[in-house]
């Protein structure tokens, strides 16, 4: 194996880790930001009024509605009941009523 051969091989080793390299700081800089992001989200999060859950946000007829993990109460903002009334007409929201 000539020296020239030798340092082609080292400059492409070297080149091959330094890539690797890259590419395991980039990963790990993602799942650091998508780590932060979901702690963000999860502060964000309203505790239960009844103290033992987080509310998770969903979308019920287009209104944004949450909803207690642990006991499913669910948390009306202002205006949102007047919403879901006007959508409703003889569902379960009526019935519910
Ligand atoms: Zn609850």
């Amino acid at each position: 194996m000539s020296d020239i051969f030798d340092d082609r091989k080292k400059a492409l080793e070297e080149d091959y880790f330094r890539r690797k390299e890259q590419e395991s700081i980039e990963k790990m800089r993602q799942k650091m930001a998508a780590e932060q992001q979901a702690q963000a989200a999860e502060a964000k999060r309203l505790e239960c009024p009844r103290g033992d859950g987080k509310m998770t946000t969903l979308t019920f007829e287009g209104v944004e509605i949450d909803r207690c993990d642990v006991c499913g109460g669910v948390w009306l903002d202002k205006g949102e009941l007047e919403q879901l009334r006007e959508k409703e007409s003889g569902g379960w929201f009526s019935r519910w009523r």
